[in-house]
């Protein structure tokens, strides 16, 4: 069965994406915040001079089951793991693309149960199903 334009142009797709998928690499999950902290103490100078909060600092902060983990990174550990963020979220768009590809695959197939049901009811000659016999 020959493929339509539109078959052709979601396989090509998705053809797309498992090639962008094998140059990813590494890829570190979570967000990253770079901000500077006042420190709390009452005596240092962060506490009433906004220049002088601590910092600034690199915060990585991800998921793990429930709970919520920070690290503060380098600046060295920045500039080698950003890309690893970068590559992650892209990461993330890329399987989204394909969830939402293979889903209008499905969605699409004609196959499904209730539209056999529906093409069996309107089609006039339809068979009929035989009768079923009492069983007493
Ligand atoms: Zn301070």
């Amino acid at each position: 069965m020959a493929k339509s334009k539109k078959e052709a142009d979601r396989d090509a797709a998705v053809r797309r994406i498992a090639n962008e998928l094998s140059t990813i690499g590494y890829a570190l999950p979570g967000t990253l915040t770079v901000r500077a902290y006042a420190c709390g103490k009452a005596n240092c100078r962060c506490k009433s001079d906004p220049a002088a909060r601590h910092g600034p600092y690199a915060y990585w902060t991800r998921k793990v089951g429930s709970t919520t983990k920070t690290r503060v990174l380098t600046q060295a550990q920045l500039e080698d793991y950003r890309q690893w963020l970068d590559n992650a979220r892209r990461l993330k768009e890329l399987v989204a693309e394909l969830y939402e590809l293979s889903v209008s695959v499905v969605d699409e197939d004609p196959r499904g149960l209730r539209a056999d049901r529906k093409r069996a009811a309107t089609a006039a000659s339809a068979p009929r199903p035989p009768a079923r016999k009492a069983t007493r």
